[in-house]
């Protein structure tokens, strides 16, 4: 379903991105991980073009979207982004967060989004806040909307990055059981993230990045039990 090949990306005369080549099956569950500085913001980036690569392709479903012709909007709604820091619209309520893109760009009534919205909402105990403005929630419940307003808008891929990183471990809790419900759906997930543990329970694919390059993917069972990497080990040792 998602086809790479080849992506090169450089800041400043520094390559992040070295020769990135991988596929991504629908409905898998994939996390990726590795030291601070890999690339794996830079790579989760350019899958959905918030940044551009300089050279490669990747292909979603068969088109290619780093052709310059394809619609952004369009790869964005198919591949959604939840951000490390939320990202949420300040000046609107909980409720207004999650429907707003189906009312804007997928034409759903107003009705319809409000009652998706709603019933997303009470999955995670989070509906009576639906008045309410983000500036009012906590970090964990600001990631869990930001991830109710991606599923809203029905993707075919779900992209977070590092979405726990500015929780404290409670908060990260409960986001992290709103993404691991959502391993039983039939979106594809790919996660940066730095909670090996939780890579490990969620994934069916890991990808281990260092230094800008994929230096590993496969089973959690292949990557964290990998004896013939060094570098692998020794970050997972260190991990724990
Ligand atoms: P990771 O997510 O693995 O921690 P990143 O993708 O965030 O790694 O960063 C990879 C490298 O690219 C780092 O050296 C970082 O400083 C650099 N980098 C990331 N974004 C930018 C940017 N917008 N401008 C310049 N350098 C950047």
């Amino acid at each position: 379903m998602i086809e790479v090949k080849h992506l090169e990306k450089t800041y400043k005369g520094i390559r992040v991105l070295k020769n990135i080549t991988c596929k991504i099956e629908k409905k898998d569950k994939v996390a990726i991980i590795g030291p601070s500085g890999a690339g794996k913001s830079t790579f989760l980036r350019c899958l959905n073009l918030l940044e551009r690569p300089d050279s490669g392709k990747i292909f979603l479903d068969g088109v290619e979207i780093t052709d310059e012709k394809v619609d952004l909007k369009e790869v964005r709604q198919k591949m959604n982004m939840v951000f490390q820091y939320f990202n949420l619209f300040e000046n609107k309520t909980v409720l207004e967060n999650i429907t707003l893109a189906p009312i804007k760009l997928k034409n759903v009534s107003k009705e319809k989004a409000t009652i998706k919205a709603l019933e997303l909402l009470d999955k995670v105990g989070l509906k009576s806040k639906r008045n309410y403005k983000p500036r009012q929630l906590s970090g964990g419940q600001k990631q869990r909307i930001a991830i109710l307003r991606s599923i809203a808008m029905n993707p075919k891929v779900i992209l977070f990055d590092e979405p726990t990183s500015s929780l404290d471990p409670e908060m990260t809790d409960e986001v992290l059981k709103v993404i691991k419900d959502l391993t039983k759906s039939d979106i594809t997930l790919i996660c940066v993230t730095h909670e090996i543990n939780f890579a490990k329970s969620m994934a069916n694919k890991i990808i281990f990045m260092d230094k800008g390059s994929i230096l590993k993917e496969g089973s959690p069972e292949e990557i964290f039990n990998c004896e013939d990497n060094e570098r692998i080990k020794n970050f997972l040792t260190k991990s724990y």
